[in-house]
């Protein structure tokens, strides 16, 4: 794997993206943990729309509200996102674990944080690297296109694959900001349908592997 190429490739999407940020609403470490749990298989602003009106209720909504409300309270004001029934009871299991292990606060390592329902590896690591720039990488869907389009994880490659050719291949100087850099890009440039390769920063850079 070319490094120069890897970090031009960075490079390249800070001077896209110069001011990307999570776009999941939240106000807390707490909401942003839910709002990516909510985000599984399902888009952002599917889970903004959900996420807004709690928030607009109660700004520092918490795991005690999520205690309160149990499943069947809450499941009602995210019944509009996929595969709300488990995730309603996913959010309330982990509310309740984060109150009684761990004083009410998000955990703040990795392994932590996956043994908590409904939390895996990506939720995880997308979490820890927006709270706190940790060199690490969730593979959600965009992540997982762009890094095959690229030419850096084969076509072949699951995306646990694809994970650990990624950890291995960041650069240290973009490490805090790649998945970020990377979802946006995915999303607004290098789409799963008719990606604006024409228009695209990384045309030199990509091997476009995957398109015909
Ligand atoms: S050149 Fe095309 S395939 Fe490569 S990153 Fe850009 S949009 Fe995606």
């Amino acid at each position: 794997m070319d490094k120069k190429k890897i970090s031009l490739t960075f490079s390249l999407l800070e001077q896209k993206w110069p001011n990307v940020k999570c776009e999941l609403i939240h106000n807390t470490s707490f909401q942003l943990l839910l709002a990516v749990m909510l985000s599984a298989q399902t888009t952002d602003k599917s889970v903004n729309k959900v996420m807004g009106p709690i928030l607009d209720k109660k700004k520092d909504f918490g795991p005690n509200d999520l205690k309160e409300l149990k499943e069947e309270g809450f499941y009602p004001l995210i019944k509009t996102i996929g595969l709300a029934k488990t995730k309603a009871k996913n959010a309330v299991l982990m509310a309740n674990i984060i109150l009684d292990k761990f004083q009410g606060n998000v955990p703040r390592k990795d392994e932590e944080l996956q043994s908590l329902p409904g939390v895996g590896i990506k939720t995880s690591h997308v979490v820890l690297n927006i709270l706190y720039g940790d060199p690490l990488i969730g593979v959600d869907t965009h992540v997982y296109r762009l890094s095959q389009r690229l030419g850096w994880v084969p076509m072949s490659a699951s995306r646990n694959q694809a994970h650990d050719v990624l950890v291995k291949i960041l650069p240290k100087k973009y490490a805090a900001k790649a998945n970020i850099l990377m979802v946006n890009h995915g999303r607004y440039v290098c789409m799963a349908r008719n990606p604006q390769c024409g228009d695209c920063v990384l045309s030199k850079v990509c091997s476009k592997e995957g398109l015909t």
